[in-house]
């Protein structure tokens, strides 16, 4: 999966039609988009993540030759399943991937990206988990 965070506006299109198109329970993910604020000016930004051990890249779609159902739905083209050999040659792994698939490349997302994502704590409150999928505070 190549990612480009650039694109990427954390509108977390591409994690509900993942759960749509997976029935997966409220709570869990097969990939989901991280909100994290940056460090230097509080915005925010976006790191979509890929559960190692659930998400399969929509290979059950592949086999009908549709596309996964979070690059479907990206209304940014943040996301494209590629053959490893035609990414780009900035398109980088996280260096420490932990929360992600180790075959996920990103493009020019930046070191406190990673950081953040593997202090965990350090996330940006909204970010565990979409609102609607929160119920009752
Ligand atoms: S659908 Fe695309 S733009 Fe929206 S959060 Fe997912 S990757 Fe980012």
């Amino acid at each position: 999966m190549l990612v480009d965070l650039r694109r990427c506006i954390g509108c977390h299109a591409c994690s509900v039609a993942c759960k749509v198109e997976h029935g997966v329970p409220l709570g869990e993910f097969r990939m989901r988009v991280r909100w994290m604020e940056r460090p230097d000016d509080g915005r925010m930004a976006f790191l979509p993540v890929f559960d190692g051990e659930s998400c399969d890249y929509g290979r059950d779609r592949a086999r009908f030759g549709l596309e996964p159902a979070c690059v479907n739905a990206c209304p940014t083209r943040a996301l494209d399943l590629i053959e490893a050999k035609g990414a780009p040659a900035e398109a980088k792994p996280l260096e420490r991937p932990g929360s992600t698939r180790a075959d996920v490349l990103y493009l020019a997302h930046e070191p406190w990206q990673e950081t953040k994502l593997n202090a965990g704590a350090a996330l940006h409150p909204e970010d565990e988990d979409i609102l609607y999928e929160q119920g009752p505070r």
